[in-house]
């Protein structure tokens, strides 16, 4: 609809970045626009892969989750988790490597942010190859926590990130080439 065009419309793609042959999606133009950000929000609520009951808490994966995340939680009545690279979290941390393109990457939650038996609802703006998603619900089950579902705006297409999460209810809004 004319909503769901509005928003697209913001998102600005990037040719070449970070790298050669990557197309770079940027959603940071609809956190820009008044009328964006307000469509963004309510589209996360209206799609949630899980009921609002079914989760006690809201965790972002650094840096975008971190975004609308907490708008996200706030407007459901739900407390916010930020999932963090390694090192940026004070002790005591716990944490999640995971295999990249080229190398290794590890997230991290502070040890008392998922209590066991906590539902947490997983968002980003997107899921590429699903690796990151899927080591932030791996953290998140070590802590003895359950992921309730996942929800990103962006899915990039081809890449069958969602495979690797299909253990889990999860949501798009958008997906792009
Ligand atoms: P994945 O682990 O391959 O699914 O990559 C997803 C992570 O990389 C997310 O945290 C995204 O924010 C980031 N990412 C990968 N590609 C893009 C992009 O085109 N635009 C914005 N973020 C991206």
């Amino acid at each position: 609809d004319e909503d769901a065009a509005h928003v697209v419309s913001l998102i600005r793609s990037i040719p070449g970045f970070p790298k050669e042959g990557i197309i770079f999606r940027d959603f940071m133009p609809v956190l820009a626009d008044a009328r964006g950000l307000d469509i963004l929000i309510r589209a996360l609520e209206a799609a949630l892969p899980v009921p609002a009951d079914r989760f006690d808490l809201v965790a972002g994966l650094e840096a975008r989750g971190f975004l609308f995340g907490p708008a996200l939680a706030a407007r459901l009545g739900k407390g916010f988790v930020a999932v963090r690279k390694a090192g940026k979290l004070p002790p005591q941390t716990v944490g999640e490597s995971y295999t990249l393109e080229y190398g290794q990457a590890t997230i991290e939650i502070e040890t008392d942010a998922v209590a066991p038996g906590q539902r947490v609802l997983v968002v980003d703006d997107l899921i590429a190859t699903g690796g990151t998603a899927k080591a932030a619900a791996d953290l998140i089950e070590k802590c003895g926590g359950e992921v309730a579902g996942f929800s990103f705006v962006m899915e990039l297409e081809g890449l069958q990130g969602t495979a690797l999460l299909s253990d889990y209810p999860l949501s798009t809004l958008v997906t792009m080439p």
